[in-house]
């Protein structure tokens, strides 16, 4: 860009006699016209010697860095402006303006008087003598720093949305009114098994099972024209790879991309965990009930021949009212161990800690099995820990107890159970292994959790709650230590306790 100003004190026009009156007066109005301009516009139009010297700065440049004319005339811009990491910047431009190149407008950093940085878009261009010398550069400078910071704030809430949907622990896709992905998150393409790019224009039918696809198409039809939000829960094969049955939430709603762009969002969650939790509750009230029925019904047929044959042989009398106390005892274990759960759920399972020696602990135990008539099994103590444990005495015991009393009821037929105690000074760790049914690995994930139960054909020869172990692992974990268990079908289960010294001693 050239910028010619008449100047006042210019030779050409003083000094040339023969410029009449009017044409000068012309000249003044035209020059003070031309300078009332560039004062007027928000943009910083100013001027350098070829060395970077200040030779004219309008009020706009005033506004925008902060100098006033009188203060920046003649001083150099690059000390001034340029902030350190864009000086090879500027020097580049500069000589590349020097050497009379094009230069393409450009966006950069520089510093205002009080030091704030501003984002500026500059166009620089070479001003030429009359006889086409090179006397100096002009630029024109707009502050963008507005803009800027609007296209930063949107990039940065553009990432975070970004993060948002692709860090979700939910499957979010989004459809567009033909029904083809338009982008699908991590999560989602986790839980089909494609690729996420797999899905970009990839229509619904194509990504998932014929069945799922026909469903979804038609609640994306209707959802398109009634704007209505669909919820469905869905059992069906989702990763058409794995072929695995689960149980997903899907929901689905309307989106206007834009005004001729409807679309449709999709989530999905799995929900095969909590489906399964549920079914576990429900077969465990059944269960629970059958299992305090039992007993009741016992004791109940055993009271009433008590109350109507007074004439009882003493010894028979004794083992009625045996019976009896073997019931009441199954009905207080299984009340104990809901009343556990009820604690462990609301978090009062709180311990009372004592000091006992841990090797006693287990041959008392040990010894009360001797006496019952109906365990057939032996049970063998291997090693010794020679510890003492600062622990709730109560809580290990019933921990000992139902791992042994698993071991007993998971290896019917069987005649031995051998328990294991060992001690490397820093933990006690204690197995008891079984030679009974022994457990699948799919079942070794899920026998800690509450109310499972393993599903086997003759399972009604193993009435249980699926509460024990759940209940062992807590009491565990109270005491900061770990449970274990390895396994063959067929060949039995060692289940394997540690608990640090340590954190018992403190
Ligand atoms: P339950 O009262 O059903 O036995 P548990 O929580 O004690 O509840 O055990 C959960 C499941 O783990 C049981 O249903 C059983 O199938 C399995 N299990 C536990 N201990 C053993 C074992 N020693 N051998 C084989 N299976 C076992």
């Amino acid at each position: 860009m050239m910028l010619e100003i008449p100047r006042k004190s210019s030779k050409k026009i003083s000094m040339n006699m023969i410029i009449s009156r009017e044409e000068k007066k012309r000249y003044e109005v035209e020059r003070s016209q031309l300078l009332a301009i560039i004062d007027s516009v928000d943009d910083a139009i100013y001027s350098t010697d070829l060395d970077g010297r200040i030779l004219t700065w309008n009020k706009g440049a005033e506004k925008i860095f902060g100098y006033l004319k009188h203060e920046i005339m003649g001083k150099k811009i690059f000390d001034k402006m340029v902030p350190k990491n864009k000086l090879e910047e500027a020097r580049r431009i500069r000589d590349l303006v020097r050497q009379g190149k094009r230069v393409l407008p450009y966006e950069t950093i520089r510093l205002r008087k009080d030091k704030k940085k501003i984002y500026a878009w500059f166009s620089v261009s070479l001003i030429r003598s009359k006889n086409g010398k090179a006397i100096g550069v002009s630029v024109i400078a707009r502050d963008i720093s507005k803009r800027r910071k609007l296209e930063e704030e949107r990039n940065k809430f553009s990432s975070e949305l970004n993060q948002l949907i692709n860090m979700a622990p939910v499957g979010i896709g989004f459809i567009d009114h033909q029904c083809n992905f338009l982008r699908v998150n991590k999560m989602l393409s986790m839980m089909d098994g494609k690729r996420v790019e797999a899905h970009v224009g990839k229509p619904v039918s194509e990504i998932f099972p014929k069945s799922l696809s026909r469903q979804l198409t038609k609640y994306i039809e209707t959802l398109l024209s009634t704007k209505q939000s669909y919820s469905l829960e869905v059992d069906t094969v989702l990763n058409t790879k794995t072929r695995e049955v689960r149980f997903w939430s899907i929901m689905l709603y309307y989106i206007a991309f834009s005004k001729e762009q409807p679309g449709v969002g999709f989530l999905v969650q799995d929900i095969t965990d909590a489906k399964m939790l549920e079914k576990r509750k429900d077969d465990f009230i059944s269960m629970a009930s059958h299992e305090l029925k039992t007993p009741l019904t016992s004791i109940k047929a055993f009271t009433q021949i008590l109350q109507n044959s007074p004439a009882i042989e003493e010894e028979k009398r004794g083992e009625y009212y045996d019976r009896i106390e073997t019931q009441v005892g199954k009905l207080t274990k299984i009340i104990n161990d809901l009343l556990d759960i009820s604690k462990i759920r609301i978090g009062s399972f709180s311990m009372i800690k004592e000091k006992f020696a841990f090797d006693l602990l287990v041959e008392e135990i040990i010894s009360n099995y001797r006496y019952m008539q109906h365990v057939p099994h032996k049970i063998f103590i291997s090693g010794r820990t020679n510890k003492e444990l600062y622990a709730d005495r109560d809580m290990i015991q019933q921990l000992v107890t139902n791992l042994i009393n698993n071991a007993i009821r998971y290896s019917p037929g069987k005649k031995k159970i051998n328990i294991f105690l060992t001690s490397n000074g820093k933990d006690i760790t204690f197995s008891v292994k079984d030679y009974g049914v022994g457990i699948s690995p799919a079942d070794q994930k899920r026998i800690f959790q509450n109310f499972y139960r393993v599903i086997r054909p003759q399972n009604h020869e193993y009435p249980g709650l699926g509460i024990g172990l759940f209940i062992s692992k807590e009491i565990v974990l109270l005491h900061n230590g770990k449970i274990d268990v390895t396994s063959e079908v067929g060949k039995g289960s060692i289940f394997s306790v540690s608990l640090p010294l340590q954190n018992h001693m403190l």
